[in-house]
């Protein structure tokens, strides 16, 4: 057992696409058959080793402070894989995983391409066997695949995407995986288990693969791993908090005592109970989240420099979650005051979370005005950080006098820029009032609408975008580009809206949008219509897999400088007699898809974007746009990790939507878009938003929200989605009245709406068509048999 010190300057984990995108590239490239395993496996070893020299340039120099998690896909599925756990419909792909067995990522023949197709059939699907269901990893915007575990799982190591990676890139990287506590946590039981089958009670089976799996690591010259146990930091599971930090400290004890130091990340939030409980076993650092996470106090502290005497706290002080400049002063205060408290401990500077979150490099930025990219740091700048901070707590202010220097300028820029703050928008969010989140009594507004809309029971809907089809894009690029000028390109949206507005007369739908084709995203589109947000031109985060956003950058007050979407809805509304509904993007899912300013709370900042968006909505009112949608499908992914500060959540996120609406007339009918199945879990909040009309996903869990939906009683319009639009079929009529009809018996049909279950932009016209004909059809049926 080696009894080194963890690194003093090091970061939990780093983008894996690469600077150019060049994951992504190769990935779809073998995907689609262009390029060969072989080729695959070449390029991702070459960006793992140009990732490790240019970690090693930005100062990260001693051993094992250089994370290895590079993944092709994602970190869940890489434990997957190496454990063995693929649900039964993979059974031919575990055997081509096994057949590849350790050398998978490093041999290059026949079997190693066999293995990586497997790995992504597993993770993407085909045919008619489903992938793994995605789901938001902790309250971030990248998604994980969800692991399935039954009595049928049988774990075994199949080898490792790390372990050949240490050889590869000799002894100074550190691999690193997601740890067994959180690898049970976040699966779900297989199709073979029943809904409350024990996952945790697998774990003794889980700790052999892990021991074999370090003792590889160790084989290949690791000397430092890392396990990722985010989960602890969250209490949203179905265990006690006592069996969870058993497991912890069941799984530390053993994997501790295999020949590698091991540095445990509690990240996403505090869990000082885990650090306790981690104490107790022979872990050598364990790595604390000092960004999202409580400060320890006094009490704590002294407890910890007992406890840990000899071993190292790594204090995750530079956020892995945004794009902002650490104040290198301040956390060098606040670092100077733990090592105060610990002298015993050896304490570490390293980031919150991995890195993973942030783009890459903020030198990449050329068309950001050019003070508000002095205040910004990517994953590079976030690494110098790191090595400046622990120069500094070793050494003095004086040896980091120039980083301090730049760190203190950027504050004081940020402070003084009149964007930042803006006296007409902070008096107007003083102002703001109890009863600007009020509208008037449901039963009243309902009535207006009923006598203005004309709408026949089960009214049909769709979420707002139509098919992005290619000459859409193909014109946004030209008039990005110049080659297009503002009117021409003004006319083709024309054209579009034209064309979206015959179809849907022709299909006979009830409320009509305008199909959002002028919107290359819905959050990018209004940040790009907003002041106070900048947007990036290469400032890439990995969202899933091959996929990739461009996250904006929310850095100032937010002001409307004029109509975003008017001319685009009431040119719809001039073609048509039908309802039309105009669109909007909600203050809660414009700030969980941005970089949002640390500068201020986050009431106030969606308070501002809720007013923008209410003056929207006076404006789309003014030109006769009867419904208005405001969608909020990220309300759910900002839920806290934490129970106890979900209240304090919901007021403000909450509140912001009823600001934005709260200013609607009753005879406007609101309503709000959210897309996850698991609506369980807030649906008293979306009864909090008191929309007229709420849609939600549903086709894909067969309606199973139902029962809760009635037991809690949802008294104003509902519209569970009945095609799955992230499936190409088209739904037949007969499917669609089942739904439908499972959901009069459980709700009535008087609050119902027929409609998807989300926008259609990724769809093509040819599914797109015949399935909202089956969807207006079968409304027609079901609306019969209830005369
Ligand atoms: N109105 C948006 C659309 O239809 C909603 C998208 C979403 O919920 N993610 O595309
Ligand atoms: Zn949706």
């Amino acid at each position: 057992m080696t009894e080194q010190h963890f690194p003093s300057a090091s970061i939990l984990g780093y983008p894996r696409i690469g600077v150019h995108r060049e994951l992504k590239r190769v990935l779809e490239d073998f995907w689609s058959g262009k390029t060969s395993g072989v080729q695959l496996v070449a390029t991702a070893n070459q960006l793992r080793c140009s990732r490790t020299e240019r970690l090693h340039s930005l100062g990260l120099t001693e051993a094992g402070s250089i994370p290895e998690d590079f993944s092709y896909y994602d970190q869940v599925l890489d434990i997957i894989a190496a454990t063995g756990a693929v649900p039964t419909r993979f059974s031919e792909e575990r055997k081509a995983l096994a057949a590849a067995g350790p050398d998978l990522w490093h041999a290059s023949d026949s079997s190693t391409t066999a293995a990586l197709e497997a790995l992504f059939t597993i993770a993407r699907g085909e045919g008619a066997r489903p992938a793994l269901e995605m789901t938001k990893w902790f309250d971030s915007n990248y998604h994980y695949l969800v692991p399935e575990i039954g009595p049928e799982t049988k774990f075994e190591w199949l080898g490792s995407t790390r372990s050949r990676a240490a050889a590869l890139l000799g002894e100074g990287v550190r691999p690193v995986l997601v740890g067994p506590v959180t690898f049970l946590l976040l699966s779900k039981p297989s199709e073979e288990a029943g809904e409350d089958y024990d996952i945790l009670a697998r774990l003794p089976e889980v700790l052999s693969v892990y021991e074999a799996l370090i003792d590889d690591l160790v084989s290949a010259g690791a000397s430092w791993v890392q396990f990722d146990e985010p989960a602890l930091t969250s209490d949203r599971w179905a265990y006690s908090r006592e069996r969870i930090i058993a497991a912890l400290t069941e799984s530390y004890e053993r994997l501790s005592v295999r020949g590698a130091s091991l540095l445990v990340a509690l990240t996403y939030g505090h869990a000082f109970d885990a650090v306790e409980a981690l104490a107790a076993t022979k872990v050598q650092a364990v790595a604390i989240d000092l960004v999202k996470g409580k400060t320890p106090d006094a009490q704590t502290l002294a407890a910890w420099n007992k406890a840990w005497a000899g071993r190292t706290i790594a204090a995750g002080i530079v956020s892995g979650r945004n794009v902002w400049r650490t104040n290198l002063r301040a956390a060098l205060g606040q670092l100077r005051e733990l090592k105060e408290n610990l002298g015993q401990v050896h304490l570490a500077v390293t980031t919150s979370t991995s890195l993973q979150h942030v783009p890459i490099d903020v030198e990449k930025e050329t068309k950001l005005d050019p003070q508000v990219a002095s205040w910004l740091a990517f994953a590079d700048q976030k690494v110098e950080e790191v090595v400046a901070l622990a120069k500094g707590l070793e050494e003095g202010d004086e040896a980091i006098e120039a980083e301090l220097a730049a760190s203190d300028a950027a504050v004081e820029s940020r402070q003084s820029h009149p964007g930042v703050r803006r006296a007409e928008v902070r008096e107007r969010t003083a102002a703001v009032t109890a009863a600007d989140r009020e509208r008037a009594p449901y039963a009243e507004r309902a009535a207006q609408q009923a006598e203005r809309l004309h709408l026949p029971v089960l009214p049909t809907t769709t979420i707002g975008s139509f098919p992005q089809t290619v000459e859409i894009r193909k014109a946004r690029a030209a008039h990005r580009r110049g080659e297009l000028s503002a009117a021409d390109y003004e006319q083709a949206m024309k054209a579009e809206i034209e064309h979206v507005v015959r179809v849907q007369e022709r299909i006979g739908l009830d409320v009509l949008v305008h199909g959002e084709a002028e919107r290359n995203d819905m959050v990018q589109y209004f940040a790009e219509n907003l002041e106070g947000f900048a947007t990036t031109v290469n400032g890439w985060v990995q969202s899933y897999g091959s996929r990739c956003t461009r996250p904006s950058i929310l850095w100032g007050d937010v002001v409307r400088p004029a109509p975003i979407t008017v001319k685009w809805s009431s040119y719809a509304q001039s073609l048509t007699d039908k309802p039309l509904k105009g669109m909007l993007t909600g203050p809660v899912t414009i700030m969980a898809w941005s970089f949002v300013r640390d500068d201020e709370a986050p009431g106030e900042v969606a308070d501002q974007i809720g007013l923008a968006l209410r003056d929207e909505i006076a404006d789309l009112e003014e030109a006769g746009i009867p419904v208005v949608q405001v969608d909020e499908p990220a309300i759910r992914e900002l839920l806290p990790l934490r129970k106890e500060n979900e209240e304090e959540y919901l007021q403000w996120s909450v509140g912001a939507f009823r600001l934005a609406t709260g200013g609607a007339q009753s005879k406007t009918q609101v309503h709000t878009h959210l897309c996850y199945s698991d609506f369980k879990t807030v649906i008293d909040a979306v009864d909090r938003l008191d929309a007229d009309v709420t849609s939600i996903e549903a086709s894909r869990s067969r309606m199973e929200i139902l029962p809760a939906i009635r037991e809690r009683g949802f008294e104003r319009g509902l519209g569970p989605g009945v095609w799955d639009i992230h499936s190409p079929r088209v739904p037949q009529v007969e499917e669609i009245v089942r739904l439908l009809q499972a959901a009069v018996s459980g709700l009535g049909i008087e609050k119902l709406w027929g409609n998807p279950d989300c926008g259609l932009k990724t769809r093509a016209y040819t599914e797109t068509i015949p399935s909202l004909e089956n969807l207006v059809a079968a409304a027609k049926q079901v609306r019969q048999r209830h005369q």
